[in-house]
């Protein structure tokens, strides 16, 4: 089995990179809401296309759905907005940290995070 070692700047500036929305999302999933289907070819009779976007980071999530049962006919499509896909595999709790770190610098300077000095991380740490 290979290990690949991934250096905390590189996680860092990884984090950096991610938009507030991509940091919510990532950690609350998304906010769906419906959008018109009209721009997919439409399906074989008997289905429908279920299409839902996300208000905050304009994520959408595409179904065939079977009409009679409401079953899914295929997985589950999505298309994600340019940079919300990561080359450096985060884990769930370095998104948790990402967002409090965004949440408690918001709260203590009342300023978006961009405007001011970057909020402390914690020390290196090391992974698979
Ligand atoms: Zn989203």
């Amino acid at each position: 089995m290979t290990t690949i070692k991934i250096s905390q700047e590189e996680v860092n500036a990884e984090l950096d990179r991610l938009t507030d929305q991509t940091v919510l999302c990532r950690n609350l999933d998304h906010q769906w809401d419906e959008v018109p289907a009209s721009h997919m070819d439409p399906p074989e009779p008997g289905f429908y296309w279920e299409c839902v976007r996300c208000i905050r980071c304009t994520t959408t999530r595409t179904s065939l759905i079977v009409a009679d049962t409401g079953d899914r006919a295929k997985g589950l499509r999505y298309k994600w907005p340019e940079g919300y896909k990561s080359s450096v595999k985060l884990t769930k709790s370095e998104m948790r940290r990402e967002w409090a770190l965004r949440q408690q610098y918001i709260t203590e300077t009342k300023a978006p995070r961009r405007t001011k000095k970057k909020p402390q991380r914690g020390s290196t740490t090391r992974r698979k």
